[in-house]
């Protein structure tokens, strides 16, 4: 049986994607299958994923990724499209000036913050590994547009479509997902 993988940058990127996922039962807490990318960063997929997010991003000026895994993203991602990056960090660990949100996790409760200044009147490609709920996205989104900037497009490695986080950013950007599972 040959199992068809698919997603918004064709069945090969999508298989590329799966084949360096590796599932955790129960981590971190019971009932979460945690999608460990560790794999995938760890081979030339990473490189495919890479470039299939700059190829989905369109014209922009800065490429957001959210700590500590859209960190390696965003950074490689703005590297291939020539642009800068922004961080969108875990609360208090920027220096002030930032702009706060709390949101709901799969697994909890987060708190996110953006620098102040460096987003304002920017364009703003917005990439995480996995689009769980659609929390994190959503508050890294609505944290870009608080700070004066534009979120032009959404780019995440996977979607878990059962959680539905579509819906929580489908009216953001349009989002490109290497990997529907
Ligand atoms: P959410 O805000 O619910 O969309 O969750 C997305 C964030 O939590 C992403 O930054 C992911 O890295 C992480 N995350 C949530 N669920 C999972 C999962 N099942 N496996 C791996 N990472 C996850």
């Amino acid at each position: 049986v040959t199992a068809t993988f698919t997603g918004d940058a064709g069945p090969e990127v999508a298989s590329a994607i799966a084949g360096g996922l590796r599932d955790v039962p129960d981590f971190p807490t019971p009932g979460i299958v945690f999608k460990d990318i560790a794999p995938l960063l760890a081979s030339a997929a990473f490189g495919t994923a890479v470039r299939s997010l700059a190829e989905h991003a369109g014209n922009v000026d800065l490429v957001a990724g959210v700590e500590a895994r859209g960190f390696l993203l965003a950074g490689a991602v703005a590297t291939a499209l020539g642009c800068g990056v922004v961080p969108v960090r875990k609360a208090g660990k920027l220096p002030p000036p930032t702009i706060a949100r709390s949101y709901a996790l799969e697994y909890g409760q987060a708190s996110i913050e953006v620098p102040v200044h460096v987003v304002e009147g920017k364009r703003v490609f917005l990439v995480d590994d996995v689009l769980a709920t659609g929390g994190t996205l959503r508050a890294a989104a609505d944290l870009v547009v608080q700070a004066g900037g534009q979120v032009s497009a959404l780019g995440v490695l996977l979607e878990l479509g059962f959680l539905n986080g579509r819906s929580a950013v489908g009216d953001v950007a349009p989002l490109t997902v290497l990997l529907h599972v």
